[in-house]
C-alpha cells in the first residue's frame, strides 16, 4: 500500500517547525520521505488531500487507565483518600473482563478521536484491553498493575503479572508491548521491587509505576526510610531498567539530577494533579535538567478526558506559571513531550516520534478550518495553545488508517457506546 498525503503543512520534528506545504509518501508502515509539493513520485493507492490541514506526529499519551472512562464522573470532588477509598476501590471490585473490555473501546474510540496513537496502560484484566487494543489499532504499552503491601500478596500479584507479560510482548504485530508495573512505592515493598527488576531483565521490558505523586505520600516516605522514594527506588537498584515514572510532581533538584542520570521517563500529568489537588510538578525544571519528559492524561476518572490535545495545552501554560516565567515549555518543547518524548518514554524512540523516511507512519492530520484556527500566524502555536482534539481528522498508526474525515475505521462507535451505557448501569 503507497499512500500520498499532498500540499498538508507539516510538523516533521516539533523543533523544526512548520513546512507550510509538503507532500508525505506512506509506503506500508513506514514514511517513504517528505517531498516538496508535487514532487513525490510514481503510483499511489490512495491519495489524502492535505490542504488547509497540518500533519504532525502521533500523540502518545504516556499514561493512562484506559478502562477508568467507567468511572468518568463517578467520584467528583473528593480528597484523594476518599476518591480511591470509599469510591474507586470498592466499585473496582466489581469490575469483570466484560466491563473492561468494552470501557477500554471506549477509550480508544476518544483516543482516536483526538489524535492518539500510542499510550501507556496500566490496570486489571489486562488480556482484556490488549484485546481491545488489537482491535482497535493503536500501540501500546501494557501492564497489570501490581499491588502487594503485604508478603501474601506478592507471589499472586506477580504471576500475573509475568503471565501477561510474557504472552502480550510483542503482540498485534508487534503494536503490543508489556511493562512490569509495581503501583507505587508506599503500595510495593522493597521484595516486589527487587523480583519485578529482576524479571524485567530477564523479559527485556521497561518499568512503569507512579512516583511521588501527594506530598503526604512523600513527607510519609521519607519519615519511615530517611529518604526520597526516587533516592530509595534508585538505592534499590530499580533504575538500571527503563523506567516510565508518572506524576514526578513532589521531587526535588537532587530527585531531578537522579531521574536524568538513569535516563529515567516522566509522564507529566497536569490535569490529573490539579484535579485530586496533588500539586503542580516542576516539568520545566525537569526538562531543563534532562529528564525526557512526556506527558499523560491519566485515568479518566481524575481528568476526565483522554485528550491529549488538552493535556499538551495545559502542560505547557501550567509550566509558565510554575516557573515564573512565560518562556517556559514553548509550544515546540511541549508538542515534543506529547509526541517525541512519549514514544521514547514507551520506549519506541528509535520508531516514532517523526514524519521522516524510515519512521514508522504513526500520525495525525488537523483540519485548519475552524475559526480558533484564523488568522493563523503561527500553525505550531495554534496547535499547542488553540487546537482541541476534535480539531482531528484523520489518524494513522503504522501505516494503517484508524479515522478518515472523522470516521472511524476500526472500531463501531455506536455499538461501543450502546454497550458501555448499558453496563456503566451496575455501577450506579
Ligand atoms: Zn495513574
Amino acid at each position: 500500500m503507497r499512500i500520498l498525503i499532498q500540499r498538508a503543512a507539516v510538523v516533521a520534528r516539533p523543533e523544526e517547525g512548520v513546512i507550510p506545504a509538503a507532500d508525505v509518501v506512506v509506503e506500508g508502515k513506514h514514511f517513504a520521505g517528505v517531498f516538496g509539493p508535487g514532487e513525490a513520485q510514481g503510483e499511489f493507492d490512495r491519495v489524502i488531500e492535505g490542504e488547509g490541514k497540518l500533519l504532525v506526529p502521533g500523540f502518545v499519551n504516556a499514561h493512562t487507565h484506559l478502562a477508568m472512562t467507567l468511572f468518568r464522573g463517578f467520584a467528583e470532588d473528593l480528597t484523594l483518600r476518599d476518591w480511591l477509598e470509599k469510591k474507586i476501590w470498592p466499585a473496582e471490585r466489581k469490575l469483570t473482563g466484560e466491563v473492561v473490555y468494552w470501557f477500554s473501546l471506549l477509550g480508544l474510540v476518544e483516543m482516536i478521536r483526538t489524535g492518539t496513537t500510542a499510550f501507556a496502560d496500566m490496570y486489571f484484566f489486562m488480556e482484556e484491553v490488549g484485546r481491545a487494543v488489537e482491535e482497535a489499532g493503536l500501540r501500546a504499552l501494557l501492564s497489570y498493575g501490581i499491588i502487594a503491601p503485604t508478603p501474601d500478596r506478592i507471589d499472586p500479584e506477580l504471576k500475573k503479572a509475568e503471565a501477561f507479560a510474557r504472552e502480550w510482548n510483542g503482540a498485534a504485530d508487534g503494536r503490543i508491548r508489556c511493562a512490569l508495573s509495581p503501583h507505587a512505592p508506599y503500595t510495593c515493598g522493597p521484595e516486589v521491587w527487587r523480583e519485578a527488576v529482576a524479571l524485567a531483565k530477564e523479559l527485556r521490558v521497561p518499568i512503569h509505576t507512579h512516583l511521588a505523586e501527594t506530598k503526604r505520600e512523600v513527607d510519609e516516605h521519607r519519615e519511615r526510610h530517611g529518604k526520597s522514594p526516587v533516592q530509595w527506588l534508585e538505592e534499590l537498584g530499580v533504575f538500571a531498567v527503563p523506567v516510565l515514572a508518572a506524576h514526578c510532581v513532589w521531587v526535588d533538584e537532587k530527585d531531578i539530577d537522579i531521574l536524568a542520570a538513569h535516563n529515567v521517563s516522566v509522564a507529566h500529568c497536569p490535569s490529573s494533579n490539579l484535579k485530586l489537588a496533588s500539586g503542580i510538578a516542576p516539568a520545566w525544571a525537569m526538562v531543563r535538567g534532562g529528564v525526557n519528559l512526556a506527558i499523560g492524561t491519566d485515568g479518566a476518572a481524575s481528568n476526565n478526558t483522554l485528550d491529549m490535545v488538552r493535556e499538551m495545552r495545559l502542560a505547557a501554560i501550567l509550566a509558565k506559571a510554575r516557573a515564573e516565567d512565560p518562556r517556559a515549555m514553548p509550544a515546540p518543547e511541549a508538542l515534543s513531550s506529547a509526541t517525541q518524548r512519549g514514544a521514547q518514554a514507551l520506549g519506541w524512540g528509535k520508531d516514532l516520534g517523526a514524519i521522516a523516511e524510515g519512521y514508522v507512519a504513526d500520525c495525525v492530520l488537523f483540519d485548519l478550518g475552524a475559526v480558533h484556527f484564523v488568522p493563523g500566524h503561527d500553525p505550531l502555536a495554534d496547535l499547542v495553545y488553540t487546537a482541541c482534539g476534535a480539531d482531528v481528522e484523520m489518524v494513522m498508526v503504522g501505516g494503517e488508517i484508524l479515522m478518515e474525515g472523522r470516521e472511524l475505521r476500526t472500531l463501531d462507535e455506536e455499538e461501543v457506546v450502546a454497550r458501555c451505557r448499558d453496563l456503566a448501569r451496575k455501577f450506579r
